[in-house]
């Protein structure tokens, strides 16, 4: 276990040590609709790196509840990932499906109680009947059926004796609730399709919200843990395991920022339409950001794991810059590969004074490589060296080998340039050249200075093949769709010319080409005859990325910060900001979240020039606006920084309530409506008079008797209880504060 410690172990910790489990058991639930992808490395990293570290277990279960996208190929896909990365599931692979029968009973349970009931609402209605965030929803006229009449219609939908989308079955929950998602959320629908492996046997299908509790449950899974586009769905999660009554051990859930990585998309939908249009070859095409793509160009899975555990475990969303990955390969190639000489784009060099061959012992490895091994280039008269290492009008700062200046032959001598032979059309075909004999590497007693060494390869016996050079697939640096595809992503080499021990002697399937990058076999292509490499990775950082800001420093460069115990990797900017935003009063997380965005940093900073309210600015920054930046610029969002000012300065007036501010601040992200406006017109003003507030207080404590006595008899956590209700009352407009006074006052 990596010696610091993210915020979801700490969860994990205190759980097994306050013996609310006795052992931890996680879960990988990918859906099989697609190819994982390296969002799902970071998630197979957490739930199977949890479950080893606190020697707990980890499943596998392919959530497939949605039969008209799934597929065992997908499947296959998800266990080949979860194997590659080095991971063990706990016994066979589960699946949702299995627990239709038992997720079904549970369905029927809640229609019991009177918690579930079958809304026959056409999908327009129903979604006009739920609402909108400043306004409660109504509930369907259905709702009121009774438990008999739902146990038919329920059954009848079972045995697909309606068309799709005629019914479906709802939870009774809250039609006003805040959390819009608690608003009689859908548990089951009605899709009439072949499941890939429950076969025809349902024509109900569960919603991922209902069966994914239930599956947790049924497992015994103890921390289910998710990205944070669920964060709203954990209240019917809660719901539905507490309604049922399904006790301890019960899971929770817990959320975690998911992963995305600049110049790519990281959605299965998107990358299936990449493969379905044909944008790229297949699910493990190189350029994609699949497990499967990386594993064919040639990434290995230990820089997959050391990615996922450098880039850490956030809660708020943020973007990894992909030259993070690119270190991360480069890094543990570079200790582990053997060097030798590749030239992609050759150019003919007789070295006219000499005669006959020699064999030249090199090693494959440089000296800080702890590893041995080494091969015999062959020499001779005839070579080819890279075009792009002889300029016949040289610029400025250019090293290799030119009329004037001499280079040395990697390994070998040094040459000079005597003659340039052109075609007709004036393209350089060859060069004639001199070598110097006491010039040999390792021996060379020439006095000659050169300003660098070239790989080469000797014209006999050097190797053709075939050589993949893949460049980013997409051209900028927050993709949509195929508009934004590099249309250089893929070059293809057809004649590169390698050294012959690469292909007879095979030292390895990862090389470094020395100058040029790292290559991988190509695991599917490659054939002696035809010998097909990938590249993996550049030497250094690709230089388009270079001309940009400053990459996050790696890993071994960067300062740690400690966060609520948890030690994370900084850049110096990134490092003062913290700083700075600690010093502002922020908290520690919200301070980190800030430091480590560009945008979002930038953002607070505006909103900071118009009104000085770092704390109550920071918390809609980092929770609201950051939501709308992970996918669009600032010039694109709705409201501008200045409003969002604005409206912080309402909430600090107690002019609204902090739960007010986000019902407005999801119109202003709408409509660009002005706060103030939007405040006026709904009637949003807080309320904090008494006179209003205590007849509601009264109508809602002559409701309760039970809990009033309960509460008089000691149970003061009811306070909450009467608080709660009577800001419902006020449709959340109360002053909390004022609320919580007089309800105690009253009580009392
Ligand atoms: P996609 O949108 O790419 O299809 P998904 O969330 O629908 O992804 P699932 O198959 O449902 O994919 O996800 C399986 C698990 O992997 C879930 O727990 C999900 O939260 C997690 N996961 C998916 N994408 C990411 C990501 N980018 N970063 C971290 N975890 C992810
Ligand atoms: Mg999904």
């Amino acid at each position: 276990m990596s010696e610091s410690k993210d915020f979801l172990r700490t969860i994990v910790e205190a759980d097994l040590k306050s013996g609310k489990y006795k052992e931890v058991t996680t879960r990988f639930p990918p859906e099989p609709n697609g190819f994982p992808h390296i969002g799902h490395a970071k998630s197979i990293c957490i739930n199977f790196g949890i479950a080893n570290d606190y020697n707990g277990h980890c499943n596998l279960r392919m959530d497939d509840t949605n039969p008209t996208k799934e597929d065992t190929k997908y499947v296959e896909a998800l266990k080949d990932a979860v194997e590659w990365l080095g991971f063990e599931w706990d016994k066979s692979v589960r699946y949702t499906s299995d627990y239709f029968p038992k997720i079904h009973e549970y369905a029927i349970a809640l229609i019991k109680m009177g918690k579930a009931y079958v809304d026959s609402t056409n999908e327009e209605e129903m979604r006009e009947l739920r609402g909108t965030v400043t306004e409660a929803g109504k509930r369907s006229k259905y709702a009121n059926r009774s438990v008999e009449e739902n146990l038919e219609l329920f059954e009848k939908m079972k045995n697909g004796e309606f068309k799709d989308g005629e019914h479906v079955l709802r939870a009774k929950i809250d039609m006003s609730a805040a959390n819009m998602k608690m608003r009689d959320p859908l548990l089951y629908r009605i899709k009439h399709a072949h499941h890939f492996r429950a076969g025809d046997e349902w024509a109900i299908y569960p919603m991922y919200d209902f069966a994914h509790c239930l599956s947790d449950y049924i497992e015994g899974v103890t921390h289910s843990i998710c990205t944070l586009e669920f964060e709203n769905n954990r209240d019917i999660y809660n719901w539905v395991l507490d309604t049922l009554g399904l006790t301890s051990p019960r899971p929770y859930q817990h959320e975690f920022a998911r992963l995305g990585i600049n110049y790519t998309v990281m959605s299965k939908r998107k990358l299936l339409e990449l493969v379905e249009g044909g944008q790229v070859n297949g699910w493990d095409d190189p350029r994609l950001p699949t497990i499967a793509g990386y594993k064919r160009r040639g990434y290995t899975a230990e820089s997959i794991l050391n990615f996922c555990d450098g880039i850490g475990i956030a809660k708020a969303n943020s973007m990894v810059d992909v030259a993070q990955l690119e270190f991360s390969i480069r890094d543990d190639l570079n200790k582990k590969v053997p060097r030798v000489m590749c030239v992609l784009d050759p150019l003919k060099v007789t070295i006219v004074n000499y005669e006959g061959s020699e064999e030249i012992e090199a090693s494959y490895y440089p000296h800080d490589v702890p590893k041995e091994g080494s091969r015999k280039l062959p020499f001779a008269k005839e070579i080819y060296i890279d075009g792009a290492d002889f300029e016949e009008n040289p610029p400025k700062g250019y090293f290799r080998l030119t009329p004037e200046q001499a280079v040395r032959l990697k390994y070998a001598y040094i040459i000079k340039c005597k003659e340039i032979i052109k075609d007709t059309n004036g393209n350089i075909v060859e060069i004639k050249a001199e070598y110097y004999p006491n010039s040999k590497s390792g021996e060379d007693s020439s006095g000659i200075k050169v300003k660098s060494a070239i790989q080469w390869v000797e014209s006999t016996q050097a190797k053709k093949i075939e050589v993949r050079v893949y460049d980013r697939l997409f051209k900028t640096e927050a993709p949509e769709g195929v508009e934004d595809l590099n249309p250089n992503s893929l070059q293809v080499i057809k004649n590169a010319l390698i050294e012959p021990a690469v292909i007879n002697q095979k030292p390895d399937v990862r090389f470094q080409f020395e100058r040029e990058g790292y290559f991988y076999a190509d695991p599917i292509d490659y054939t002696d005859e035809n010998p097909v490499f990938n590249k993996i990775v550049g030497l250094k950082e690709s230089s388009s990325k270079k001309k940009k800001a400053p990459k996050p420093a790696p890993k071994a460069e960067a300062k740690k910060v400690q966060i609520d115990g948890e030690v994370v990797a900084m850049s110096k900017e990134e490092q003062a900001l913290f700083d700075k935003y600690t010093q502002l009063g922020l908290n520690s997380e919200v301070a980190n979240t800030l430091a480590r965005d560009a945008k979002l940093s930038h953002f607070f900073e505006e909103a900071l020039l118009t009104r000085n309210s770092p704390v109550n600015i920071a918390n809609i920054v980092t929770n609201d606006v950051a939501r709308e930046l992970k996918q669009k610029e600032i010039n694109e969002l709705k409201f501008s920084a200045k409003q969002i000012a604005e409206l912080v300065e309402m909430v600090d007036n107690e002019l609204i309530s902090s739960k007010i501010a986000k019902q407005v601040f999801e119109e202003m992200n709408k409509n660009g409506a002005n706060p103030k406006e939007i405040v006026e017109s709904k009637g949003l003003i807080q309320i904090s008079d008494p006179a209003i507030i205590l007849p509601l207080i009264e109508e809602i404590i002559a409701k309760n008797p039970e809990n009033v006595e309960k509460f008089k008899a000691g149970n003061t956590k009811l306070l909450g209880f009467f608080v709660g209700q009577v800001l419902k009352a006020t449709r959340g407009k109360g002053n909390p504060k004022v609320v919580n006074e007089l309800v105690a006052r009253e009580l009392n």
